[in-house]
């Protein structure tokens, strides 16, 4: 195993990087990190600033601790032993805007069916849910969430700039969708990212079948 550089404090590297392993493993479980699919990132050190990075194509199910990568804010990879997410630009976006110390990106049945049928109205929202409580700064059931849906893009760049503008306008959304794509969302740390994850994917699962029994109803 290649050592990360020698500034890097060694050993909490190696307790993020084995942490967004096993995150990864449990979020692959759920059915959510399909394949090569979603990608998972915790800050490191924000002075100079480093973040660690799920590499590209590698199957999140058998994802080491050893492949994650430490990459700059300009997403060079800092001990260049593989190439990084291309979706890095949007992890280093989201942790700029909101000010995250992890973010995570799940491609579930449910989040790609959702963005796809709620995309022409620009977001979803989902509102009286207790589980809604599970989102940090939310105090009751009668929170309203708006999940903001962006299309699709392959052109990074221009995707982050996209997503920089949609967090600057809603200032209070805990994720977002990529339209036939999947979610992002993040948390101050590992720990309340992957609770933002579990509550949304439960809450679109939710909302989406709801949709299902109304309209088998009719
Ligand atoms: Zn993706």
């Amino acid at each position: 195993m290649v050592q990360p550089t020698a500034y890097i404090p060694t050993s909490e590297f190696s307790v993020i990087a084995a942490e967004l392993a096993a995150t990864a493993k449990a979020l692959h479980a759920r059915g959510w990190l399909l394949g090569t699919s979603g990608n998972l990132s915790a800050v490191v050190q924000r002075d100079p600033f480093l973040l660690a990075m799920s590499p590209s194509g590698v199957d999140k199910g058998e994802l080491s601790a050893e492949q994650i990568l430490l990459v700059d804010a300009d997403a060079r990879v800092v001990d260049a032993r593989s190439k990084p997410s291309d979706e890095t630009l949007l992890h280093l976006e989201i942790v700029k805007q909101r000010q995250a110390g992890a973010v995570l990106h799940t491609h579930s049945v449910w989040n790609t069916i959702l963005s796809d049928l709620f995309a022409d109205g620009g977001g979803l929202t989902i509102e009286g849910y207790e589980m809604l409580k599970g989102l940090a700064g939310v105090k009751t059931h009668e929170h309203r969430e708006w999940l903001p849906i962006i299309e699709n893009s392959q052109h990074m760049p221009a995707l982050a700039t996209t997503i920089s503008a949609v967090l600057t306008q809603h200032p209070n959304t805990h994720g977002f969708l990529l339209r036939k794509h999947g979610m992002y969302s993040w948390g101050a740390n590992l720990r309340e990212a992957r609770r933002h994850i579990e509550i949304l994917e439960f809450l679109i699962e939710t909302v989406g079948r709801t949709l299902e029994l109304d309209r088998s109803r009719l």
